[in-house]
């Protein structure tokens, strides 16, 4: 989608710090981090947000969360603990219409969310 940031991040006309990439996913630092590891993980199609997820998105799904293991270990974070977050529209916090799975760690993180 053109007018999509995260598409623009996929296509290479944004260049993010990215620490993943695999044929279905890609994955880059948060450029406002909340905690001291904050990547976001994307699915390479456009595909909006948790509610347009149907049957035929569980490959891309799977990776994703195989991804969110993956750089949890990388980051030294896999033992110690992360929060894995997907915001879903406007009361769900979501500010970028492209899914994106939160990899959040290296700090206690708070319960509940505000
Ligand atoms: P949401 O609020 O939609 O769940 O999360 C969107 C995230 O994208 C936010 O944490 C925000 O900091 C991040 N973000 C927004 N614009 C950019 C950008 O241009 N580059 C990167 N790396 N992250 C971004
Ligand atoms: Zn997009």
């Amino acid at each position: 989608m053109s007018d999509c940031l995260f598409c623009k991040i996929v296509s290479g006309e944004i260049i993010p710090d990215v620490v993943y990439e695999s044929d279905n996913v890609l994955a880059f630092r948060d450029i406002n981090p909340q905690a001291p590891v904050h990547i976001l993980i994307i699915p390479k199609q456009h595909i909006v947000s948790l509610n347009e997820l149907d049957t035929g998105h569980s490959i891309v799904i799977g990776e994703m969360y195989s991804a969110a293991q993956a750089i949890a270990d990388e980051y030294g974070i896999k033992s110690s603990g992360y929060r894995t977050v997907i915001n879903c529209g406007d009361d769900g916090g979501q500010t970028v219409f492209h899914l994106h799975l939160h990899l959040l760690g290296g700090r206690a993180l708070g319960w509940p969310p505000g």
